[in-house]
């Protein structure tokens, strides 16, 4: 196996190897693609990552082979460039970087003018005709390698060029010369010697190899570990090395270095965007001692900056520089971002690779490179990260404002908000009503906290995970919300609120970033959503090449509304119960699970009845045409009951029955572990008289908006929590039999279906028997995840975050799906219940539904579709698009 490639002149780039980054590294793969397509690219060699690998494998041994290829490439820059390595006369100097697969912060970065010594110094002075400019480089490289290889703190070669600067009254480094340049040579030998015991490397060749050593240990540094550890990058990759020979950006006004997007990172326009700085080594531009240059004259203008831009000061380069960028794009057919240099107005590349962007810079670059024929639709919607667009929905807060960050908790759902703090529903209420912002911050929050929820701006909770109440109800409702902050702690009595040692007042004002799980002090300035025309346009490309349909989990008329918008194709998860939490119904809903008997029940939930119509018309209007999966009552009974003796009081006085009568059976009620007790399915099987309340009320409205609309809507009817069969037998029998009573006192029919979540184990192994009574599966991958794993959504929080850092998961399985456990039941279920009924439908309603790597999931056991809140629409049928693209 070839262990070095060569690159630029009359080197022949045809092994396919030398493009491959898994090879070469990213770096390596472009110089050489750069340099084939002849573009200007000095000359050099790439040491391979499998190099890198059997060096660390081996303890760090060069076998004779790697030395004679490396000498033999060595000799192939040389007869590129004329020059020799090492030669006292015209000394070739060559630059040494790292390159990994994909870029990396935490390795060793890059040293420049590696050959200098004491006698090449001279030569280079000669040749040049410039000895201010060999001296300089030599200082440069000294204290490059001093640093990256042989590990001397630079703030010590720093100090010294501070007080050489000091010394001579000089403030800029262009202002030194060749013999200030010279006396600090020696005082940065002399630093070396002192911290090292030994000079500095004259010999070259040990100067190359010191230097590659470094390239290789570096790739096992602490720093590397860390950054491949948080960002799933394998430690057997290994890293590449790259020699090049050096070109100079320091000889001189005609010579130059910058860096440059082809387009602009941030909002994506076709605009070249960069900086350069004349008479100076890449290192200056990000080294902040100088402050570069405009690329452009248009961008200077705009800053209203006066030094010229490149395009003004050497439009020759310039024009090069365009030609490249252009040809680069055409070539990569992607947005470049470049490093080059300029010497003595000739261009040279460096480095190119697909360059970073925003969320709203990748949609415009996508969209536009579509309309330029450089990418085929397919390709634009694989381009863009469907989660990135969350940046696009919500009100985000201004990057470049101020931000005192008091804690930091799960990042429940995004978007930003500021106001002040409550510290209950109620009072959310009261003060929103006076058209104040308030943030509700609660210890967690149940559905009795929903109006305050609604009514708040973000909502802030110290316990509670991923997929606790809070988290799912706001990013329904699109709130900013940032759950388990574990610092927070509630003083209900006194109204104060403690972050750590800081004390905070309820009507104090706080901040929250939801994308972040950040919590700041005062009011931190937002900017708008901006969804923008390119927005639209990539989501109709994705509906085009989606097989999934896409529908939303919502309750109100306002987020079916707002789902709509967002191309939810009908509603694959109504939570009924949130419905029961209205001020004006509570009460019905407390006396009908506080009643006694059957006969009690049924009057308070005949009060009940004409609401959920109402609701559920609405509903119905909004989607008319589309597909309704309306759930029956899920939560524990007891979620609904009053709290405190205020509360009961009030229910006392509407029901007639004595305070402490509604104690005791409200004493009954209680669970020790709800979220395995009285729930879901258990309700309608216990009290059907609730479940046949909800289902007259469905049919009810259904056949009151087709009467009005002409257009029926198409009810889904869904049994919560079912693990037999029995069970949706029992209560398909009763919504059957209410659909009918309905139908003939209104003298027409709607189409309907009956069907389950598949939400515990024993659903997921049975799925074949209990398909005979359901035409429609919803995986309800919240419960199925709790219940397989055995771990609670709600109290998960405190110890999912080690298990996620020691790799016990990978990422949250309430955030994003355990494919290789809970998938298998997904993937089982699935199949055993097409076997009983082939055309039963199959979907999704779990927090999953809005997850990318879950939705490409659901493509691959072909669900028919995924329903997420209304916010993550977007974002589920960009994921549907790219996973159905992708084959599943
Ligand atoms: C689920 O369990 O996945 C689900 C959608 O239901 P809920 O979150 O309401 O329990
Ligand atoms: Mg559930």
């Amino acid at each position: 196996m070839q262990t070095v490639y060569t690159f630029g002149g009359s080197a022949d780039h045809s092994d396919p190897r030398q493009k491959d980054k898994t090879v070469v590294g990213g770096k390596g793969a472009n110089l050489a693609e750069m340099a084939s397509i002849g573009l200007p690219v000095p000359p050099g060699f790439t040491l391979t990552t499998e190099e890198c690998v059997r060096y660390l494998a081996e303890g760090g041994a060069f076998p004779d082979s790697l030395h004679t290829a490396v000498a033999a490439a060595l000799r192939h820059i040389e007869a590129t460039v004329g020059k020799r390595f090492g030669d006292k006369d015209n000394p070739l100097l060559v630059s040494v970087r790292s390159g990994a697969r994909v870029s990396m912060p935490g390795m060793m970065d890059t040293v420049l003018n590696l050959g200098l010594n004491d006698e090449t110094v001279e030569g280079l002075a000669r040749v040049s005709g410039d000895p201010r400019f060999a001296w300089d480089s030599y200082r440069r490289f000294i204290q490059m390698y001093g640093d990256v290889v042989l590990g001397i703190d630079h703030g010590l070669f720093e100090e010294a060029l501070e007080i050489a600067k000091e010394d001579k009254g000089l403030y800029a480094d262009t202002e030194m010369d060749s013999e200030d340049w010279q006396a600090l040579v020696a005082q940065y030998k002399g630093i070396v010697a002192s911290e090292l015991g030994r000079d500095f490397p004259q010999d070259v060749d040990e100067q190359l190899w010191g230097a590659i050593r470094a390239v290789f240990d570096s790739w096992d540094s602490d720093r590397a570990k860390v950054y491949r550890r948080l960002n799933d990058i394998p430690g057997d990759w290994g890293t590449a090395v790259n020699v090049q020979a050096m070109v100079f950006g320091n000889m001189g006004e005609t010579s130059a270095t910058g860096v440059a997007f082809t387009r602009d990172p941030a909002t994506g326009e076709r605009a070249y965007y960069g900086e350069y700085l004349i008479n100076a080594q890449g290192e200056d531009v990000v080294a902040g001692i100088r402050t570069p240059q405009y690329l452009t004259r248009a961008a200077r203008k705009l800053a209203g900056a006066k030094p010229l831009s490149m395009e003004e000061a050497m439009p020759d380069a310039y024009g090069e520089l365009a030609r490249v960028f252009d040809l680069l794009e055409r070539h990569y057919r992607d947005m470049q971002d470049i490093e080059f240099t300029v010497e003595r107005g000739h261009l040279w590349m460096l480095q190119t690779r697909s360059g970073k962007r925003t969320a709203r810079a990748a949609l415009r670059m996508a969209v536009d490179m579509v309309g330029e024929g450089l990418i085929s639709q397919e390709e634009a919607i694989l381009r863009v990260d469907p989660m990135a667009l969350d940046q696009l929905l919500h009100p985000t807060l201004d990057p470049d404002a101020p931000r005192e960050v008091l804690t930091t908790g799960l990042p429940a759902s995004p978007g930003a908000a500021s106001g002040k703090i409550v510290l209950d529903a109620d009072t959310a209420e009261l003060w929103s009503g006076r058209g104040e912002k308030v943030i509700l911050v609660r210890v967690e929050t149940s559905p009795e906290d929903i109006h305050g929820m609604h009514a708040a701006t973000g909502i802030l909770t110290a316990r509670g995970g991923m997929t606790s109440h809070a988290a799912v109800v706001a990013r329904g409702m699109g709130r900013p919300c940032v759950s388990g902050a574990s610092a927070v702690s509630i003083d209900l009595k006194a109204r104060t609120l403690r972050i750590g040692s800081l004390e905070m007042r309820e009507g104090d004002t706080i901040t929250l970033d939801g994308a972040k799980g950040q919590v700041m002090r005062g009011e931190v300035k937002t900017i708008e959503p901006e969804l923008a025309g390119d927005f639209g346009t990539l989501m109709e490309w994705a509906d085009v090449h989606r097989r999934m349909g896409v529908r939303t989990n919502a309750e109100t008329p306002a987020d079916c509304r707002m789902a709509r918008s967002f191309g939810a194709e009908g509603i694959g998860l109504c939570r009924t119960e949130h419905m029961f939490f209205d001020a004006s119904r509570i009460s019905a809903v407390r006396e009908m699970i506080l009643a006694d008997s059957e006969a009690g029940r049924r009057a308070a939930l005949a009060k009940l009845l004409p609401e959920q119509r109402a609701d559920f018309r609405e509903i119905f209007e909004v989607m008319v045409g589309l597909p309704c999966t309306i759930r029956l009552l899920d939560p524990p009974l007891h979620e609904f009951l009053p709290h405190g003796d205020a509360e009961f009081e009030e229910l006392a006085n509407v029901t007639g029955l004595g305070v402490d009568h509604l104690k005791r059976r409200a004493g009954e009620l209680h669970e020790f572990n709800p979220m395995l007790g009285h729930r879901g399915c258990r309700l309608g099987i216990t009290y059907p008289e609730i479940y046949e309340m909800q289902a007259r009320a469905i049919f009810e409205a259904a056949c009151d908006v087709a009467e009005a609309s002409g257009e029926a809507p198409v009810p889904e009817v869904m049994i919560p929590l079912v693990a037999t069969r029995r069970e949706l037998e029992l209560l398909r029998a009763l919504v059957d039999r209410t659909a009918q009573d309905v139908f003939s006192e209104r003298g027409r029919t709607v189409e309907y279906l009956v069907g389950t979540m598949i939400e515990l184990p024993r659903a997921a192994l049975m799925a074949g028997e209990i398909a005979e009574e359901a035409r429609f599966f919803s995986f309800g991958t919240n419960d199925l995840t709790q219940t397989t794993l055995g771990v609670s959504r709600d109290d998960s929080a405190r110890f999912l975050g080690p298990y996620v850092d020691k790799g016990i998961f990978a990422r949250d399985p309430f955030v994003s799906l355990d494919i290789e456990g809970v998938g298998q039941l997904v993937e089982m279920a699935a199949e055993r219940g097409r076997a009983t009924r082939a055309d039963i439908k199959l979907g999704i309603c779990g927090e999953h539904g809005g997850d990318p790597a879950s939705i490409a999931f659901c493509e691959k056991v072909g669900l028919d579709y995924v329903s997420a809140s209304p916010y993550r629409v977007p974002i589920a049928r960009l994921a549907a698009a790219q996973a159905s693209l992708k084959g599943g």
